[in-house]
């Protein structure tokens, strides 16, 4: 049986057809969505920060940190970056990429309210004794608090802040503690942080013992139900517009003026970056959290 994800279940809930083109038929796509391209670039830099933290035991510059992102953009960027929103152009999301950053930067400095154990770290682990079912993860950051006390830290890029019930039930990180707490045998506590570093919020939430225990029960029996199907029915939404195979899939609801998404040659280049947007888009985007939308292809395993 093949190892599960939260994207992996994510991406069954949402389309079983794109499910089935991802993982089934393992279709290559050479199309990134640039919401995708900006959440990489700023996982990778914050990754590098708590690098060079461990090593110098003080942090970089706010400079350094935006200089390395404004690199990074320009040397990785390719012309299958795919824009949705025709609104927006490179700048302004290259604009909110270093948003993210600064706000991440000014929340946390100097970077030593905990200690830092871990950065992408992957976790691997079974749900059941048996070791059927397996899940894998990456998680963002884990931290440690004081004996026994960790933190599973997840680091979001999207301009859409899910309701605060929602967190109380969010699959993501409470699948990664249960990664955590048999990595590390001093496990006690655990608290899940998410940073929307868009709207410079940190949501914390806990989970108890027998929360820990529906969800293993609920995750093993949505892993039977993928691996029993037998099709993969489409389900059309508004995410086929972020969907990598909108453009070979039928049943695709795209607006009828839609392209590829992929920006115009003159605009394929990234320049300096405009100011932030000043404000949150009239509508949410797709939810990153439990879908294959924008930001979710990140962790994609
Ligand atoms: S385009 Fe839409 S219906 Fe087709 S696979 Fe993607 S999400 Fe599913």
């Amino acid at each position: 049986m093949a190892v599960y994800s939260h994207s992996r279940l994510s991406s069954y809930e949402n389309c079983p057809r794109q499910f089935e083109y991802r993982y089934v038929q393992k279709l290559e796509t050479e199309r990134e969505g640039i919401e995708a391209f900006v959440g990489k670039r700023v996982h990778e830099v914050l990754e590098r920060l708590y690098h060079h933290l461990r090593r110098h035991a003080r942090p970089p510059s706010l400079r350094q940190v935006l200089e390395r992102f404004n690199k990074d953009w320009g040397i990785l960027w390719h012309d299958k970056i795919a824009i949705v929103r025709k609104e927006h152009d490179t700048d302004h999301y290259q604009a909110q990429g270093r948003s993210c950053l600064e706000n991440y930067y000014r929340s946390q400095y100097p970077f030593d309210q905990e200690e830092t154990v871990a950065v992408e770290h992957t976790v691997q682990f079974p749900l059941d004794p048996a070791g059927r079912y397996r899940m894998r993860g990456i998680i963002d950051r884990i931290a440690r608090t004081g004996p026994g006390a960790y933190e599973v830290h997840d680091y979001k890029t999207g301009r859409y802040l899910p309701p605060t019930a929602r967190f109380e039930t969010d699959r993501q990180l409470a699948l990664y503690q249960i990664g955590l707490e048999r990595t590390y045998p001093d496990v006690e506590r655990v608290e899940l942080v998410w940073h929307y570093l868009h709207f410079n919020r940190t949501i914390r939430s806990r989970r108890s013992p027998e929360q820990l225990d529906t969800l293993q029960t609920q995750t093993m029996a949505r892993i039977e139900e993928i691996e029993t199907a037998s099709e993969y029915p489409a389900k059309p939404s508004r995410l086929c517009e972020w969907c990598d195979y909108r453009d070979v899939c039928p049943d695709a609801k795209l607006p009828k003026e839609a392209s590829s998404g992929l920006p115009p040659a003159e605009a394929a280049r990234p320049g300096t970056a405009a100011e932030p947007a000043a404000s949150a888009p009239a509508e949410p985007e797709p939810d990153s959290d439990s879908t294959p939308g924008p930001e979710s292809q990140l962790r994609l395993i």
